[in-house]
């Protein structure tokens, strides 16, 4: 998506917000130059209106009512302006002192853990996120939060496939399923992370030992996203794949019949329940370094982890709360109870660069 495209689509549903929509278009047409933004005239009033302007990866209709809900309840109007992680990273990393931006929201450990790196992030303080967020799904000086869960599974094709014959991410090295894997490009952050956190768990050597072995029993080289890994297990291009979880669950509420035939002769299997859990990612938010509305940035993500906008949250994507006692939805549930790795998360940040060294060395495209 260009800059232009990204610009062209902050949802302001009032006029209000598009006025400051406006507002932000001469910002950021500014950019460079020294300017008193207009989205900052209404900092410090949290609970009290103003505004808040989320840069976000996440794109689902639910959220656009989550939004409304919390400018219903505190009055704080929210500006949405969309685009890929890397995109909204460059683009806040390019906009400096000046930028708009009071949160960036996206997907997977391995990208919060850039903007932190890249020093676009703050450390924000709240009592309320450290109550409900797991410590282990956000980051230690709350630089960033884990909002939604998602595990990374493997999937298989029930007529060539039992799950009894699967067991653990360590067992796909395990020359018996060679020709049989797929899975995407090491260029994806969610095997990045997977493969950081064999790093985290088993050390470096042992994982690249690992991921050779995986690369030696690949069924074609990486091509495509998850979605596109579960076509290949459904068609038996290959017998088994490494997917997140929502893929699964978002082909099985689909209403399209074709897709639900897709999944019907998949099966999803939670790898390592007898050892340290199934990898589990987040997707998360953080404040800005440099966040006009920084109250109102943090009782947006204290919102988020509120039970009424975990629920609509998770489902939005079909993932697993980040707060415990959340219920998930009846797909994902139908996946079946698991048992998760209790890693730090921010263990796959910090592990990243080895990890993507690892996966070159094992020869994954
Ligand atoms: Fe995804």
């Amino acid at each position: 998506m260009t800059l232009e495209k990204t610009l062209m689509i902050p949802k302001s549903r009032t006029l209000l917000s598009l006025v400051a929509g406006l507002s932000l278009l001469v910002a950021i047409g500014c950019s460079g130059q020294s300017s008193d933004s207009d989205t900052s005239s209404t900092e410090g009033e949290s609970g009290q209106g103003g505004e808040i302007n989320l840069y976000s990866s996440r794109h689902y209709d639910t959220d656009d009512d989550l939004y409304e809900n919390f400018t219903e309840q505190t009055g704080i109007e929210v500006n949405l302006i969309e685009g890929k992680a890397n995109e909204l990273i460059e683009r806040i990393k390019s906009e400096g002192e000046n930028s708009p931006a009071d949160i960036l929201m996206t997907v997977d450990v391995g990208n919060l853990w850039r903007a932190q790196e890249e020093g676009i992030l703050q450390s924000a303080s709240s009592d309320i996120l450290e109550e409900n967020i797991p410590a282990n799904l956000r980051e230690d000086d709350g630089h960033w939060f884990g909002l939604t869960k998602r595990a990374r599974l493997i999937v298989y094709n029930k007529d060539k496939v039992k799950a009894e014959e699967l067991s653990t991410y360590e067992d796909l090295a395990d020359p018996k399923w060679k020709g049989r894997i797929c899975i995407r490009s090491s260029s994806n952050i969610y095997n990045q992370s997977l493969v950081a956190s064999k790093i985290a768990e088993l050390g470096e050597e042992k994982t690249e030992e690992w991921a050779k072995g995986v690369v030696a029993n690949f069924a074609r080289e990486p091509e495509g996203n998850d979605t596109a890994q579960i076509e290949a297990v459904a068609s038996g291009e290959c017998d088994v794949a490494v997917v997140n979880s929502y893929y699964v669950a978002r082909l099985q509420r689909s209403d399209d019949a074709k897709k639900k035939e897709i999944v019907a002769n998949v099966g999803a299997f939670f790898p390592n329940q007898e050892s340290g859990g199934a990898h589990v990612n987040i997707s998360g938010a953080g404040v800005t370094a440099n966040a006009p509305n920084k109250e109102n940035a943090i009782a947006f993500i204290e919102y988020l982890t509120t039970p009424e906008a975990q629920e609509i949250f998770a489902d939005g994507n079909n993932e697993y709360p980040a707060v415990a006692g959340v219920a998930e939805n009846e797909i994902v549930k139908a996946l079946g109870n698991f048992k998760e790795s209790e890693l730090d998360v921010e263990s796959y940040g910090e592990k990243n660069a080895d990890a993507v060294k690892v996966m070159d060395r094992a020869g994954w495209k």
